[in-house]
């Protein structure tokens, strides 16, 4: 499918989608369940393809990926380890298999890809050695994946000691299943309040601004992050000791903390799915916000940028109101 069909490309190479951002039809009024609705079940929407890959992704951790409940229920660092294992696989497969395609081979070129130059062609010496990807790559698994497994180790151990509750599945199927459709929510409300605690000076000098070298971000991007980000971004996952829930839940919104941001990160609006086709990835928020830095600090399931005024819809008015705040942030990269 020909990207000039659904946005254009500027004179330095930046595609912008000509429909503007927007939030899901969650919070708004009037309520209109059937906009909801389609919202909800429509592809792509809430649940297809995204959250249901993802859920699915858990359910086969879990069943088939996971220690026996005997097992956790006593902490050693064997079966911790077999977990660690276990999500760095999950790390290797999903984050590769967008890089492969869209970095390696480059199935679609850059067709629909909002920045139009390749990160790998970037030597600038901001990164460990002058290469985003493999800079990348080491903070994801020297910190992001180790820290991610400690705080999803604990909570199963926490489960299966019987020190937090355990929700039953047969026995509560409507909480189950109700708790599976908010957890994306509970995530993006985190995510929320957790990645704007980051902006906050001190914080973002020291810490978050290692995340934000990468203006022209890729897969590997995704939780490439300072140790004290991880520390405060995988946080997410001990929300789930305050509510009564199923380890599935908590590995859900694990799982989406550690493998989603790929999808997040690839740098490309739409993946073409045949001559007149091709499926929206959802992204357009959070490249945005690395592009502009303080905008969207959320994903777009609920509206919260646009509650505390930090909305950028991707349209040309909102980038010159933005352009501003930009030339604040210096971030020595010339190549975006
Ligand atoms: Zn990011
Ligand atoms: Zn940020």
């Amino acid at each position: 499918m020909d990207e000039s069909a659904l946005g254009n490309r500027d004179k330095r190479g930046f595609w912008r989608p000509n429909k503007k951002l927007n939030y899901g039809p969650v919070l708004v009024w009037p309520f209109k369940v059937w906009v909801f609705l389609k919202w909800l079940f429509g592809y792509p929407g809430f649940i297809f393809p995204w959250n249901a890959g993802y859920v699915a992704i858990t359910v086969i951790a879990w069943f088939y990926l996971t220690p026996s409940i005997e097992t956790m229920s006593t902490l050693s660092i064997d079966w911790m380890a077999l977990v660690f294992l276990r999500n760095v696989a999950l790390t290797i497969i999903i984050v590769s298999a967008w890089y492969f395609f869209l970095y390696m081979k480059k199935t679609q070129s850059t067709e629909f890809k909002y920045n139009k130059r390749w990160p790998q062609d970037n030597k600038s010496s901001i990164f460990m050695f002058k290469s985003q990807t493999l800079d990348s790559i080491f903070w994801t698994f020297a910190s992001g994946v180790p820290i991610w497994t400690l705080y999803e180790t604990l909570m199963l151990w926490l489960y299966s000691s019987g020190k937090i509750p355990w929700i039953d599945a047969s026995m509560h199927p409507i909480w189950f299943v109700v708790l599976m459709f908010l957890t994306p929510v509970i995530h993006e409300i985190h995510f929320y309040f957790a990645h704007r605690l980051t902006h906050v000076k001190f914080l973002y000098k020291w810490v978050h601004y290692l995340h934000h070298r990468y203006t022209n971000p890729e897969p590997w991007s995704g939780i490439a992050m300072h140790p004290v980000e991880h520390m405060i971004y995988f946080a997410g996952i001990w929300i789930f000791a305050l509510i009564p829930s199923h380890p599935m839940h908590m590995m859900f919104i694990a799982i989406r903390l550690g493998v989603a941001p790929s999808q997040g990160h690839t740098g490309f609006d739409k993946i073409v799915t045949g001559k007149d086709s091709a499926v929206d990835i959802g992204i357009y928020n959070h490249y945005l916000h690395h592009k502009y830095f303080e905008v969207n600090y959320s994903d777009g399931i609920i509206p919260l940028d646009k509650i505390f005024g930090s909305f950028h819809d991707g349209s040309l008015e909102a980038d010159k109101k933005m352009q501003k705040r930009l030339d604040t942030y210096n971030l020595g990269n010339e190549f975006n």
